[in-house]
């Protein structure tokens, strides 16, 4: 067998394990005593527009039609749709032959880097990133090369970046707002990054593209914008997913957007739908994209979201936490009291606090915690965190 498929089968990610550990933990001592923070499943219900829209397209379409393959790149009409609104909302160009529809942030990443990258090329994340994209990188063929943000706002440090890229340099990935940091990068930070590689794709003589993870997009608040990264540098594939803002994680749809200014970009389309034959994605889930379509522009009220951020975020700092408070997405990225997260992360467990260790996303000595749970948990969890500051000796106002 394939070693390395083995490997990523038999290990868990720790975030798994945690979220498995605090399913136990709840039989054997009631849901009340445990608080798990672990996973970042949206914790409010997809809006209604979702299920109106499931149930008159199973009333009214033809079912072979309605279940039956779509073009491999997807429905016409739904990537119609959705050009459409990113022509609206964005100002920039966009047309369907554009966008190939895909399951999910994770398959649109995988693709966009298999179509990208070559043998011993490098893909570049700025730590802390989403544990998968190794998996996504080494998958395409490529070595992910993390590099380490700015400790105090999670911006991209540039100076480091400039350093990083290499002649085998073949993208760079952008997730913005962040996971786990929930930082947006500001437009100044973007614009920074678009000179650099705009000037290291010259000096290298190769394009170096600019991948967009963007799954949260719609999960920012107190009126931020999440810079479009076309508008900014025309070598740029965006990997989009309503996994968070529809809350249709396990529906598994979202769409690649390659950037019509990108040059070559019609066959950079190409080995886009050529990475998804090869990866074995037939075409995305035929219900769903068509649902999608009649949801543009709609979201999950995501306000709950922000009330939870102000709610945790203000309290954790009153006990002595450290953190920058995000602008989007729903997790906060707090340094442990200790130097070993994960002996942190134990000690919380004592107090039933289920949160996942910094080092899996690239940086030691933090923790996340994935906040998009009731309030009510929050609110119950607290005096537990209280507890633990106290345990190390944090005054508390
Ligand atoms: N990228 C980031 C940053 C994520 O947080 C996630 C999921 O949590 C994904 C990608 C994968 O999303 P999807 O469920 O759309 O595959």
């Amino acid at each position: 067998m394939n070693r390395r498929m083995y490997e990523l089968g038999s290990r868990r990610s720790v975030i798994r394990e945690i979220f498995e550990y605090g399913k136990k933990r709840a039989q054997q001592e009631g849901k009340d005593k445990v608080f798990d923070f672990s996973l970042g499943n949206p914790s409010v219900a997809p809006p209604a527009i979702v299920k109106e829209t499931l149930l008159r397209l199973l009333q009214e379409e033809e079912p072979t039609a309605l279940h039956g393959y779509t073009s491999a790149q997807g429905d016409l009409a739904v990537r119609r749709a959705i050009a459409a609104y990113i022509e609206k909302t964005q100002g920039v160009e966009a047309d369907a032959d554009y966008i190939y529809m895909t399951c999910g942030a994770a398959a649109s990443l995988t693709i966009s880097l298999s179509a990208i990258c070559n043998a011993g090329d490098e893909v570049i994340a700025f730590a802390p990133y989403f544990t998968e994209y190794k998996v996504f990188a080494e998958t395409a063929g490529a070595r992910l090369v993390p590099l380490a943000s700015d400790p105090e706002t999670f911006q991209i440090d540039v100076s480091l970046l400039e350093k990083a890229i290499s002649a085998d340099t073949a993208a760079v990935i952008v997730n913005s707002p962040n996971n786990p940091s929930g930082v947006v990068y500001s437009e100044e930070t973007v614009g920074k990054l678009a000179a650099l590689l705009d000037k290291k794709s010259r000096e290298y003589g190769r394009t170096i593209y600019i991948v967009t993870d963007e799954p949260y997009r719609e999960l920012v608040y107190g009126g931020v914008k999440v810079p479009y990264l076309t508008k900014y540098y025309k070598n740029t594939v965006v990997c989009y997913s309503y996994s968070k803002s529809l809350s249709l994680p396990g529906e598994r749809i979202g769409y690649i957007f390659v950037s019509p200014q990108a040059e070559n970009a019609k066959e950079l389309y190409l080995a886009v739908c050529g990475a998804g034959r090869a990866l074995g994605y037939v075409c995305a889930p035929s219900l769903f994209q068509k649902t999608i379509a009649a949801c543009q522009g709609v979201t999950a009220d995501v306000s709950v979201y922000e009330k939870n951020r102000d709610l945790l975020a203000d309290a954790l700092r009153s006990y002595g936490y450290r953190l920058v408070k995000p602008d989007g997405a729903f997790y906060l990225f707090v340094r442990a009291l200790e130097e070993d997260a994960y002996a942190f992360c134990e000690r919380a467990k004592r107090y039933g606090l289920l949160l996942v260790p910094g080092d899996d996303f690239g940086c030691a000595g933090y923790v996340r915690i994935a906040y998009c749970v009731s309030p009510d948990m929050i609110s119950r969890s607290l005096p537990y965190f209280k507890k633990l500051a106290e345990d190390y000796g944090k005054s508390i106002d």
